[in-house]
């Protein structure tokens, strides 16, 4: 047996039940083969175990007061998985479906892609199963308190640095900076998607929607095409969704759908932004209230059908985990899609990936598609320890320049060993030689 396949066999038995960890996983290794078979070092080393073990893994209880006046009680996470190029880096998720599986998968990713943005951060990520849907914002407020009040004494500038993921935004990361500043009675960068006017950077918001049009643009430009006059199929309708909508309309593209949990809306025409920002950030409503403002907007329930039924050009899965299927990725093969770029963590199933490989579908995964988010905290990270503020302009180019580094990267790497257009095994090889060599590097730890 290989020792990818003993890894994997390993990870099955060990992990059993963890099955967002293992797609992860085994879609990495998967590439890895290439290399870590000719090379004893790897081995010798247990450099697999180790990359596949987190370093460290906390799990909290969030205890908070209803507005009922009632105690609940939410179950957190933080893993620490690699800090083999930089302190721990990624996210934290607010949402009922979040457990140890999942949050290992994103962190185990995060390695990965913060490798590939050039900038020296490990792989982390964290969250827990509280949702904030339906909660006032005193009780988001008191849920963050006390969420920080156990994970203070694990994070810091220069150990973990926490941001943003589903159900974490601006207001979330303002609410829990602010314990965290009480309880260490220090004013420093240890969260980033923070506010502008107290250490957050401009561009952070826009960074991961602005930065997977980027690395397609990139693409296309190679190809002696662009953005202009495609037609664009969007999931989600949250941040990362939402800014990819914009840039790719700023660039000519006519983005015709976008989801939500319940649904989805297709307008011919193009999506208009200002209704969607107004609906999903200000009001936080559902989709169903966008086609009752613009009337020629056709509202489609989860039970009615798919985003990825409607004809498109590009498909941008910018929504969850696991959201676009084999059956999906055959519509948009049979529909003429010649791009999808994940603009979320893993939206695609691995059949689904192979099947849109095959088919000579540009695919970009998610660890480099949406790394412009990651790219830009690391760029507030270094904005708060020079106490500095670049202008939108400065970060906007500064990411724009990640992420075409980033795509040459992956393209170099799939065409080195010999899977050119395969920026899946590119990414994967890309990241994986770079961490690799640093915990190499750094002997048995
Ligand atoms: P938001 O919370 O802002 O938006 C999430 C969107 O996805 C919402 O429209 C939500 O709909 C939809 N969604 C969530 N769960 C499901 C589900 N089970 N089925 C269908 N739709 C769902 O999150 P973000 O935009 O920040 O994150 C989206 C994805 O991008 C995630 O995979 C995240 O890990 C990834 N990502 C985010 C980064 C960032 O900077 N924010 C950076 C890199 C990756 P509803 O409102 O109905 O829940």
């Amino acid at each position: 047996m290989s020792y990818i396949d003993k890894i994997i066999t390993d990870i099955e038995k060990k992990d059993a039940g963890q099955g967002e960890f293992i797609q992860a996983a085994k879609e990495v290794l998967g590439s890895l083969k290439i290399i870590v078979d000719q090379d004893s070092v790897y081995e010798k080393a247990g450099l697999l175990e180790r990359l596949v073990e987190p370093e460290r893994v906390v799990v909290f209880r969030v205890p908070w007061i209803d507005d009922a006046g009632k105690v609940q009680v939410n179950r957190a996470f933080r893993v620490q998985y690699n800090s083999a190029i930089g302190p721990y880096k990624g996210g934290l998720r607010f949402h009922p479906s979040v457990n140890l599986s999942i949050i290992k998968f994103l962190g185990f990713e995060q390695t990965f892609k913060n490798a590939l943005t050039g900038l020296p951060m490990g792989g982390g990520k964290g969250g827990s199963d509280f949702d904030p849907k339906g909660k006032s914002d005193n009780e988001v407020m008191r849920f963050c308190q006390s969420f920080m009040t156990e994970l203070y004494r694990h994070i810091g500038p220069d150990t973990d640095v926490p941001a943003g993921d589903i159900g974490v935004g601006g207001r979330e990361v303002g609410f829990m900076y602010g314990q965290y500043k009480r309880i260490v009675n220090r004013f420093e960068g240890v969260l980033t998607g923070k506010g502008i006017g107290w250490g957050g950077s401009l561009a952070r918001t826009e960074a991961t929607g602005y930065g997977l049009v980027y690395i397609v643009e990139e693409y296309l430009n190679k190809k002696g095409d662009s953005f202009k006059g495609k037609k664009v199929a969007v999931s989600g309708s949250g941040n990362v969704a939402v800014f990819a909508a914009q840039k790719a309309m700023s660039l000519g593209a006519v983005v015709v759908s976008m989801s939500d949990s319940n649904g989805y809306v297709f307008h011919k025409n193009g999506i208009n932004l200002d209704t969607m920002k107004e609906v999903k950030f200000i009001n936080r409503e559902r989709l169903t209230k966008y086609a009752e403002i613009h009337k020629d907007a056709v509202y489609t329930d989860v039970s009615g059908g798919r985003v990825w039924d409607i004809p498109c050009d590009i498909a941008l899965p910018c929504a969850t985990q696991n959201e676009l299927f084999i059956e999906d990725a055959k519509k948009l093969a049979s529909s003429g899609c010649k791009i999808v770029g994940e603009g979320a963590n893993m939206p695609t199933t691995m059949d689904a990936t192979e099947f849109l490989l095959e088919k000579g579908i540009a695919f970009f995964p998610g660890k480099a598609a949406n790394a412009g988010g990651v790219a830009t905290s690391g760029l507030e990270m270094s904005q708060n320890s020079a106490r500095l503020s670049w202008s939108f302009e400065e970060v906007d180019a500064k990411l724009k320049n990640i992420m075409c580094g980033i795509f040459h990267n992956i393209d170099d790497a799939a065409k080195e060993y010999g899977k050119p257009e395969n920026f899946v095994a590119g990414a994967n090889i890309a990241g994986f030689k770079k961490v690799a060599k640093a915990m190499l590097d750094q002997g048995v730890i």
